[in-house]
């Protein structure tokens, strides 16, 4: 049994197939069962229904282990057979050869096959036709080929005709088993049929297929054969087993077709999941025999609303893919009550039947053959997230599923779609350009392209979308007014998709359909011209872009939900804390059900605009009593932030991190600077110039000047007050000396550079302020009877000796604060591992603190030694398209590498404090996979987004089933794709 098969996707398609395979793993599989007997050769390849192992998907495919399961419980089922997954994996290993012995086999289950149907196959007298159906362990719907009415030929057509007395319902199952023989078999181009069809048509006069009479059936047969001749050179084989041959060889090939290829890469099926294509030899059964014949597609409950009734449509009188490729309209099957009572009722049973087997919502075929019901496939139905929630609580209720099956079924992603708001379904609306989805949601707005803008439009009350090439951390006050954001550059983790999803905002990037323009006033999409004030609507769900206001839904949330996450709550072992900067974020945090703060960021509170002023005052200070002056200002402001923050989180954990980033990062920029003082320097010549024309003016000679004297001395009188007022000179010095100061700290590489527990031990002065700013609120609090539980936190540490710096200040701190305010503090300290020293000093590290919180997103950037924002904009797509990384590294954590290091941390961390609590506050805290694997960390806590709380809380609950349901030897297989030693 593969185990990364069993794990890799939190698909809940896929979760319910892998919980199949490890029913399958314990019991016997499909090839131990094949080994005791042995038939052709050394594996057994072909098995009857009554005889396969329908648990087996891997093996027999998805559609094969339906129609054995279905066969075996009683269902009717028409007779037949599947060739294995195995078989396929051997063609392709003997370079498109059959394997030995697979016809041989074949024709023995061909022969037991006519037994059962008292029929031969290319026997006119009484023909055996059947179907020759793939099918892949994982649905992958409409991808590979089928071909029905296989076993048709001159001489058998005419006595299908008399058998079934019927000759135009046999000539036209004859020319669809050409049409499909041909394209996929022969590999005709399918227009040469269309093209045929057409012309008899309109020769004929006739608007429907269903319209041609026999005769000219038979002609179109005739032609059909000529086109084989003349496009692919082959005759049309007579031979019914020569047929049968090429159509299994035919399936076989379509597992490697374009399309399926595509679509494996596109939903990240990997071999493990699912390895060539199963071919199913079923007896055909026709629905196209008349009014007393039918064929359609049922759903044991509504995939659209969850309800539990019969959901689906059907045809009379037709064949299977004709409700698929919409000839004709199917009814509801609501009305085959009164069209077909007797067949309905069965039908009703067979819902139960099928929901009490498969303990699932199935999504199953039939076709009625003059009277008699036939099932032809089933599979686990595929439903929105309205549906999946409301079945999965029903499923409980009705006692068809546990509590914890029923949470392992719904996916993250529908979680996903019913927290933000979705595009309307029913408003039908085509995209105009597509981009990467970084953070759900749709919102419509006007466009704007730049931050200001947005912010000056936003506050005015209107809707806006900000437009950018990409996004840098300046542009926040952009962010905050704007509905959502669309990049044209970028990738999941680049800026804008990190911050719009902490801001729970739609968000789109990497969109290269859209090139902006003319210095970013206007923009491509495609080959439409957009400007600033046009309206677009994007969908950050999806990635995709609209023009005008499509409608939207708003996110519903109900009383299911909570339960649905009650239910969560219970299981889960792992904590799920939010990261939060602002008495805003904390609050949404908690209703989202956060159980505490992870991260909370200290430099969001100095980047305010009523504080940047202070903030570069201390910075610029000369002195370090300058810098008092300046932080002075700043503790209450830091203190109230914290108590608000504090406060509404009363009871639970609050980890502060000490400022981090680099001090430039308050500072304008050089550009900025330089632009400044020019216009400054601009106004002074001005000035001065005004003065000159004055004086000019007096001198001139020519008199009709002379009356301007006194309006110019006006002009003048008044620019001085500006002289005055704002003394250009000190103005332009200051700014300079600014100018300087921020030349001083620029940084060749800011990211490693002087930021985080650096700054801390150079301006100790910064570090205290903020310590005694949190010990101050959690007092105050304590003594307002509110329960503050603080938690400081240490970024970029390399060193225990950076935090025992950091610890004595603390604890000195904390004393004083003590004794002020008359009361006992518990302060947990921790530090931040984000660095590979400290990974490696971990065992001391722990000595000194009480917690380790992950920073992943730093900790990847050194352990790959990228820079995110190099990695995802120059060569990361790159390295994802020729596979060198199978993920982006910032999006889904790097198990083997950085995960790896985290495991070793841990384990020399705990060694070094017993009761080190360890937690992780990265991005990748978000993200379903990487979660699973924190699970098997063994972490105290991941902290993520408020948004993406509720999600987290699922798949933690998902992730610690999924755990329970494997032993020890599976947890340290090297297979098990969270074993970092393997
Ligand atoms: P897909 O995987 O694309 O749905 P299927 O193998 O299920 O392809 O077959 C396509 C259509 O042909 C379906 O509508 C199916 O019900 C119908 N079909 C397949 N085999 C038979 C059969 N033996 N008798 C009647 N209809 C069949
Ligand atoms: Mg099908
Ligand atoms: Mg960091």
């Amino acid at each position: 049994m593969n185990l990364e098969g069993k794990l890799a996707s939190v698909d809940s398609d896929a979760l319910r197939d892998k919980e199949a395979n490890s029913q399958r793993g314990r019991a016997t599989t499909g090839t131990e069962r094949s080994n005791d007997s042995k038939t052709m050769g050394n594996v057994k390849f072909v098995f009857d229904f009554e005889e396969g192992d329908g648990k087996n998907k891997q093996l027999l495919g998805g559609k094969g282990s339906g129609l054995v399961e279905m066969t075996q419980i009683g269902l009717p089922i028409p007779f037949g057979c599947v060739i294995t997954t195995e078989a396929c994996r051997q063609y392709y290993a003997k370079s498109k050869k059959l394997p030995d012995g697979l016809m041989a086999e074949v024709t023995k289950h061909m022969k037991r096959l006519e037994n059962k149907t008292k029929k031969g196959f290319g026997n006119a007298e009484n023909p055996l036709l059947v179907s020759v159906r793939s099918g892949a362990a994982l649905s992958m719907p409409g991808m590979m080929d089928t071909i029905l009415n296989l076993g048709l030929n001159d001489s058998v057509v005419e006595g299908l005709g008399k058998a079934t007395k019927n000759r135009r319902f046999a000539y036209d199952a004859y020319r669809r088993f050409l049409q499909l023989f041909g394209k996929i078999a022969l590999g005709v181009d399918e227009s040469h049929f269309d093209n045929i069809l057409e012309t008899a048509k309109k020769q004929l006069g006739v608007e429907f297929d269903t319209d041609i009479e026999t005769d000219n059936l038979l002609k179109i047969c005739n032609e059909f054969k000529e086109v084989f001749k003349k496009e692919v050179g082959q005759e049309f084989p007579q031979d019914p087993w020569k047929q049968l041959q090429m159509a299994i060889e035919a399936v076989f090939r379509s597992w490697r077709g374009k399309r399926a290829i595509d679509y494996r890469r596109e939903f990240k099926i990997t071999p493990k999941m699912a390895d060539g294509t199963a071919v199913n030899i079923v007896t055909m059964v026709f629905g196209n025999m008349g009014n007393d014949s039918a064929t359609g597609v049922g759903f044991t409950r509504d995939p659209g609303i969850g309800e539990n009734a019969l959901f689906g449509e059907y045809l009379i009188n037709a064949q299977g893919e004709d409700v698929v490729a919409g000839i004709r309209t199917p009814k509801p099957i609501a009305q085959l009550k009164k069209e077909m009572p007797q067949q309905y009722e069965e039908i009703e049973v067979i819902r139960q039947v099928l929901e009490q087997h498969f303990r699932e919502v199935q999504d199953f075929e039939f076709t009625i053959e003059r009277g008699k019901l036939y099932l032809l496939q089933t599979r686990n139905a595929k439903m929105n997230a309205t549906a999946s929630i409301k079945t999965s609580l029903d499923m409980v209720s009705e006692k068809l599923l546990t509590k914890e099956k029923a949470l392992l079924r719904i996916s993250p992603g529908h979680l996903e779609q019913i927290f933000h708001h979705q595009i309307d379904p029913t408003a039908h609306a085509e995209p105009v350009a597509e981009g990467i989805p970084a953070s759900p949601g749709a919102a419509h707005g006007k466009v704007v392209f730049d931050a200001d803008e947005a912010e000056r439009r936003g506050r005015l009350g209107e809707a806006v979308i900000l437009v950018r090439e990409e996004t840098k951390p300046e542009d926040i006050h952009g962010f905050f007014q704007a509905r959502g954001i669309l990049t044209s550059r970028g990738g999941k983790t680049s800026h804008a998709a990190v911050v719009a999803r902490g801001m729970g905002k739609p968000c789109v990037v990497g969109c290269r359909d859209i090139q902006i323009q003319n210095n970013g006033k206007s923009a491509l999409f495609k080959d439409q011209k957009i400007v600033a004030g046009d309206v677009i609507t994007i969908d950050g769900a999806t990635g995709s872009i609209y023009l005008g206001a499509v409608t939207t839904v708003d996110p519903q949330f109900g009383p299911e939900l909570s339960t649905i996450f009650r239910w969560a709550d219970d299981i889960r072992t792992l904590g799920v804390r939010a990261n939060a900067d602002t008495p805003e974020d904390a609050t949404r945090a908690k209703k989202f059900g956060a159980e505490g703060i992870g991260l909370c960021r200290t430099e969001r509170m100095f980047n305010s605009t009523d504080r940047l002023p202070i903030v570069r005052e201390m910075i610029l200070a000369d002195s370090a009593t300058e810098r008092q002056k300046a932080l002075d200002k700043l503790l209450p402001m830091q203190k109230n932030d914290f108590k608000q923050i504090l406060k509404i989180m009363e009871g639970l954990p609050v980890t502060i991190r000490l400022l981090d980033p680099p001090l430039h990062e308050f500072l304008p920029s050089i550009e900025s600077l330089l632009q400044e003082i020019e216009r400054l320097k601009d106004v002074q010549q001005g000035l001065q110039q005004m003065e000159m024309i004055s004086d000019s003016v007096k001198v001139s000679l020519e008199p009709s000047l002379q009356k301007y004297i006194p309006k110019v001395e006006n002009v003048i009188s008044e620019l001085s007050e500006i002289k005055k007022d704002h003394p250009l000179d000190e103005l332009i010095k200051k700014k300079e000396e600014i100018l300087q100061k921020v030349r001083e700290t620029a940084e060749v590489n800011p990211m490693l550079g002087h930021r985080g527990v650096r700054l801390g031990i150079k301006y100790p002065e910064i570090y205290r302020m903020q310590i005694r700013a949190c010990l101050e609120a959690s007092a105050e609090l304590l003594n307002e009877g509110v329960d503050a539980r603080p938690e400081i936190m240490v970024p970029q540490v390399v060193t225990s000796q950076e935090l025992k710096r950091v610890r004595r200040w603390l604890e000195d701190i904390k004393q004083e604060v003590e004794i002020k305010h008359g009361v006992q503090l518990h302060i947990q300290f921790g530090t931040m591992i984000e660095t590979v020293r400290a990974c490696m000093r971990a065992g001391r590290l722990a000595q000194v603190t009480d917690f380790f919180s992950f920073g992943t997103n730093d900790l990847t950037q050194a352990t790959f030694s990228f820079s995110r924002e190099d990695a995802e904009n120059k060569f990361l797509p790159l390295y994802n398209e020729l596979k060198i990384l199978i993920d982006n590294p910032f999006e889904v954590l790097d198990i083997k590498g950085v995960g790896r290091l985290m495991k070793i941390t841990i384990d020399w961390g705990k060694k070094g404090n017993s009761k080190l609590k360890v937690g992780i506050c990265g991005e990748h805290a978000g993200n379903p996979r990487s979660v699973e694997f924190f699970q098997a960390l063994g972490l105290t806590y991941v902290s993520c987004s408020p948004y993406r709380v509720p999600i987290v809380r699922l798949v933690a609950a998902q992730a610690r089933l999924r755990e329970m349901m494997l032993t020890s030897a599976e947890l340290n297989n090297p297979d098990y794709p969270f074993n970092v030693f393997s």
